[in-house]
């Protein structure tokens, strides 16, 4: 299996109430019996994944959810679990029984589903059981595409596979730097090897960025900040782009000719999985905090906290500096997100590395339904280090955001 990271696959859920064979159908998809199957209603609690290959597409990971009807306070929160897996997903099954029609739950669920615009696929299981035809009626009446399989008799399910394939959306036009760069281009990446370097490791944003230039046929140098003036000095051609680190930026800017262009990883990934224009129109609230205003900072995985870390540390810290004011800053880690956004004046996220590009997408929509601007690290580091907007050049998008707003 190719070691594609969980968070860059496709994300199918599949959902539904409980006992219409979710988990049977999620083992066909894998060809073995990976979800314990029972004909007792709510065997699957928590969320169960599951990372394979779906040829010829590609790399997905399969979630089986609990059921949508679950009973009781521990039913609401897996219930709570399963709207999460949906609005963290890239492609959603609905399970159905063909011995009931449409309740409530599905209602909701088709409404939450058209909502969150996620493309999904209505599955009628157990089809030896007959056709339902009030059942295909209604689903015909909401406008939903419907399948008839058999997890029992393996009717449909073949068929299933490659519907739901030419269905997945594909995100092949989404590159880190690939499109900014062409066949013996040089580009230049600073990664600095501080204490908050992983050990033995790049991070992902920078394994992706040699990989995409490498695909491009492009010449890659990768220099700590240290050694980035040395590094410059040893190329006979200016590169075509220099991406940093967002802490290195001041010293990395000084170092860059301004006839180079130069951006930060942050910023790539902000375009890559994130809003870059919308994060840009994020800065301007930096501008308009005043004393007691929140901030919510938030980091997508519950990493170990270093001693002066970006997070809980330095970006706060950088932040009262630079407003002057009395900021009331609120840090959360991990999967979820906040239900009380509303109490915020701004939220500065980090880059989402551990986050589909759907789960991402999902923040910045839930941040702008409500009106609270949105930053990442990067943008935000970027400028209150004074190197914007020379780090957003090279994003024609991400300058006319900036022209608006400083006018
Ligand atoms: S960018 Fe966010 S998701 Fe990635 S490692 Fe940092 S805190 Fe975790």
């Amino acid at each position: 299996m190719s070691k594609v990271a969980q968070s860059e696959r496709i994300h199918i859920a599949f959902i539904g109430k409980r006992n219409v064979g979710k988990s049977s159908l999620v083992n066909k998809f894998i060809g073995q019996d990976l979800v314990i199957v029972s004909e007792t209603p709510g065997t699957t609690t928590d969320p169960v994944k599951k990372a394979m290959e779906l040829l010829p597409f590609g790399p997905v990971v399969l979630i089986d959810t609990a059921g949508i009807d679950d009973e009781g306070e521990l039913g609401e929160k897996r219930i709570d679990k399963t709207i999460k897996v949906i609005s963290e997903s890239d492609f959603a099954i609905l399970v159905l029984d063909p011995q009931q029609n449409l309740t409530g739950y599905e209602i909701q669920l088709i409404e939450r589903l058209k909502n969150l615009e996620l493309p999904f696929l209505a599955v009628i299981n157990k089809s030896e059981l007959g056709i339902n035809y009030e059942l295909i009626e209604e689903l015909k009446s909401y406008g939903i595409n419907y399948y008839t399989v058999s997890c029992f008799t393996d009717e449909g399910i073949y068929e299933l596979k490659e519907k739901v394939i030419r269905l997945l959306p594909t995100e092949e036009d989404l590159t880190l730097v690939g499109d900014l760069i062409k066949q013996h281009d040089v580009i230049v990446l600073v990664v600095p090897i501080d204490l908050g370097a992983p050990k033995g490791r790049l991070i992902m944003p920078q394994v992706q960025a040699i990989r995409e230039s490498l695909d491009e046929d492009a010449i890659v140098v990768v220099a700590k900040d240290k050694e980035l003036r040395a590094a410059l000095s040893k190329l006979s051609d200016k590169p075509k782009l220099v991406v940093t680190d967002s802490q290195a930026i001041m010293r990395v800017t000084a170092d860059v000719p301004d006839d180079i262009p130069l951006t930060t990883f942050s910023i790539l990934m902000a375009r890559y999985k994130g809003d870059l224009p919308e994060y840009v129109r994020g800065l301007k609230r930096i501008e308009e905090l005043q004393n007691g205003d929140k901030v919510l900072i938030a980091e997508a995985c519950s990493h170990h906290a270093q001693e002066d870390d970006i997070g809980k540390v330095k970006i706060p810290r950088w932040l009262r500096l630079h407003t002057k004011k009395n900021l009331d800053i609120d840090i959360i880690n991990g999967h979820d997100f906040p239900s009380n956004l509303a109490d915020y004046r701004l939220i500065v996220h980090c880059g989402g590395c551990m986050l589909t590009r759907k789960a991402m997408q999902m923040r910045i929509k839930q941040a702008k339904i409500i009106g609270i601007p949105i930053v990442n690290y990067g943008v935000a580091i970027s400028y209150m280090h004074g190197a914007i907007p020379r780090a957003l050049l090279p994003f024609s998008e991400a300058i006319t955001e900036w022209d608006k707003i400083k006018k």
